[in-house]
């Protein structure tokens, strides 16, 4: 009875793959798990953090009346 499964795997909280603890990186923002291939993708963040700094980056743009170009009478 050889039990070679591996123990240490965890989802990742980006891309929600079981990958290997041991080769992910902790999220930035709250340490969760995220995996290698995420971090190779440039994924920083887990996907949570991610969607919370995105409200934060992009902030409830003034929608300003760009007034329209002035017709001429005819
Ligand atoms: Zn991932
Ligand atoms: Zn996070």
């Amino acid at each position: 009875m050889t039990e070679l499964r591996e123990r240490d795997a965890m989802m990742c909280r980006t891309c929600g793959n079981e990958e290997r603890a041991s080769e992910g990186y902790p999220c930035t923002e709250c340490g969760t798990f995220i995996c290698v291939i995420c971090s190779f993708r440039g994924v920083m963040r887990c996907r949570a953090c991610n969607a919370r700094l995105a409200e934060q980056d992009f902030p409830n743009t003034p929608s300003r009346e760009i007034p329209l170009i002035d017709w001429p009478e005819h």
